[in-house]
């Protein structure tokens, strides 16, 4: 009866009542919870990556009650990272600077060529180049604690679960429990490598995308094992390091990307020293006395077995969502059971209205940093900021930092020609040089563009897909043109900066219709 009088006697006085009590049993620190408007936050965060840490801190900014839980599960091989997610710390980060390490060494060899000086052989440090990038890891981990201390928000390393619809129980890695209790849930829990299952060794000796930044020695011999984003990523810097690369698809590269330029960045990547092995899949992998890996595996063309020794196995077979630990069933929130991704609508709401799901974790979102944190403001916005704007999920740009990098927005050409027939789309393409390339004598063979258009004037952009150096660059300014809804007319108007090779992309002037030579010879 005092705890309510003083409740209330709060509330009138505009504050939010909090009671917190010691549970007897077991000691768990607990809040009220239950009912809406008795909570401990107005909106909790269970997440702190690129999604979480996006909303929480918007939220925080709007004059919100904010807490965000964030627990890293170390990796089976006992990789641990810390505040940030996948991004800063087993992802886009320290997979850019590593891509930046190898073209580094590219560009070493292009030296020559411009008239500088450079030792032979040219060698490179793993362990040097691992504990630069980890410390700028750690330094991005400590930057994400000193914004939410700043913004007053929060911070807990608790493993979180739902209690029920407004409470989640959180137990720290010391095994301590406490309760927390909100208006609104966000859910940013993000992925984590798949691992095969009914491989023998997989588990045991394979490594993943979480394992392979944190290495204190170099992974040497390594056989990558998958053809998306994070396989063919890996490779590619790995081989560029000058470390033996060998990628093992079991289908096509780049599964959902433009085939075309898909097979281009294979081709480059093939030139450039890294092996694949198409059509195989792993059956086993056996530690030898001398610590090597043997890895026999069934080439499904041929139909006979194969074997091979390795330093290193790398798994990049696509991630699974971390829904599994959550209890959503506590709470009533509906994932998809084929995926176990987390069923959400245009509001990024789950099957239980206050509480949400961004990044990763949700269904049918593109597995983007950008757009998990795109996703994390604007919901924050709508949750507190009286905003009604959604996340719109179409023409998001992206990049894949192969040595060559491939950069698009918009459809594919199969995607435009599915969607509006072969008759109803033109593609504008061509092959070109980049100038730095030519004093180098490097090879521009795949270096190459389209603009995949409806072919009714005046020609909607559908997707632009460039294929050379600094493709991210490149691509995320056309990303806005294509965004406003440009026109290849547009395009064709936009005046060109010379001499890069952004400007190719506004000299595009043959379609394949047309039949002509895409080659591109000089300053055209
Ligand atoms: P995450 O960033 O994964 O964050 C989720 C957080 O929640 C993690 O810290 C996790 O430990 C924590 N968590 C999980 N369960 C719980 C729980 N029960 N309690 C408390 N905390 C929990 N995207 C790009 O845009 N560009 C790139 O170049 C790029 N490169 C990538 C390279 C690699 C190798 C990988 C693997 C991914 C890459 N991505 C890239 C994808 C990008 O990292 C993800 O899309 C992004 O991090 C997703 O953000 P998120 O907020 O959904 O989840
Ligand atoms: P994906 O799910 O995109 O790809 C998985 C790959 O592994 C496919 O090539 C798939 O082949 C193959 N594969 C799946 N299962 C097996 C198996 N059992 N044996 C052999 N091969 C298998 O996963 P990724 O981990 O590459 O990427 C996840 C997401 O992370 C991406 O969608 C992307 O959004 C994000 N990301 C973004 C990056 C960027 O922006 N630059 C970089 C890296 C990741 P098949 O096609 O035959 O199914």
């Amino acid at each position: 009866a005092v705890m309510a009088a003083v409740a209330l006697a709060l509330r009138r006085r505009g504050m939010r009542f909090r009671w917190r009590i010691w549970a007897s049993a077991g000691g768990v620190r607990g809040a009220a919870g239950g009912a809406a408007g008795q909570q401990d936050y107005d909106l909790l965060v269970i997440g702190g990556g690129s999604g979480g840490l996006a909303c929480a801190k918007e939220a925080a900014q709007l004059g919100r009650k904010v807490a965000v839980v964030d627990y890293v599960e170390p990796s089976p091989r006992g990789t641990r990272w810390g505040l940030g997610g996948t991004c800063v710390n087993v992802g886009c980060i320290p997979k850019k600077l590593m891509h930046y390490a190898a073209l580094l060494g590219h560009m070493i060899q292009d030296a020559h060529h411009y008239g500088w000086e450079v030792g032979q052989p040219i060698l490179h440090d793993w362990e040097k180049m691992a504990e630069a990038v980890q410390n700028h890891v750690k330094s991005l981990n400590w930057g994400h604690r000193v914004q939410l201390q700043d913004r007053k928000v929060k911070y807990f390393n608790i493993k979180a679960s739902f209690v029920n619809q407004h409470t989640v129980r959180g137990i720290t890695k010391g095994g301590k429990e406490m309760l927390l209790s909100a208006e609104h849930i966000v859910i940013a829990t993000g992925g984590r490598p798949k691992y095969p299952t009914h491989i023998e060794g997989a588990l045991e000796y394979g490594i993943t995308s979480d394992d392979i930044f944190w290495l204190k020695k170099s992974p040497g011999k390594t056989l990558v094992v998958g053809a998306s984003y994070v396989a063919l990523e890996c490779a590619g810097f790995l081989t560029g390091i000058g470390l033996d690369i060998t990628v093992m698809m079991r289908s096509i590269p780049l599964r959902g990307f433009d085939q075309q330029m898909s097979s281009l960045v294979t081709e480059h990547m093939e030139s450039h020293g890294t092996r694949f092995l198409r059509g195989c899949i792993p059956s086993r992998i056996r530690k030898l006395p001398d610590g090597q890996l043997q890895v026999t595996w069934e080439d499904g063309i041929s139909g006979k077995e194969d074997m091979g020794t390795f330093d290193t196995v790398l798994w990049a077979i696509g991630r699974v969502p971390e829904t599994r630990c959550l209890n959503l069933e506590k709470a009533g929130v509906n994932i998809n059971p084929k995926n176990q991704k987390i069923v959400v609508d245009s509001q990024e709401a789950t099957s239980i209205p206050h509480i949400y799901a961004i990044g990763d974790v949700a269904e049918g979102r593109p597995e983007l940093t950008p757009t998990a944190i795109m996703a994390g403001r604007l919901l924050a916005q709508r949750l507190f900021g009286q905003s009604s704007d959604l996340m719109d999920y179409d023409n998001v740009p992206t990049t894949v930092f192969t040595p060559l990098e491939y950069g698009c927005v918009g459809l594919s050409e199969e995607e435009a020609v599915a969607r509006h027939g072969q008759e109803h789309v033109e593609v504008y393409h061509a092959y070109y040089k980049p100038l730095e390339f030519t004093v180098a004598e490097r090879d521009a063979s795949q270096c190459y563009i389209k603009m995949v258009c409806l072919r009714e004037p005046p020609q909607l952009v559908l997707g632009l897909h460039f294929l050379g150096p600094n493709a991210g660059e490149v691509t995320q300014g056309f990303a806005l043109g294509i965004k406003c809804g440009a026109s290849y007319a547009q395009v064709m108007r936009t005046v060109g900066i010379h001499p890069t090779c952004s400007e190719e992309v506004v000299k595009l002037r043959i379609s394949k219709r047309s039949g002509l030579d895409p080659t591109v010879t000089g300053c055209g």
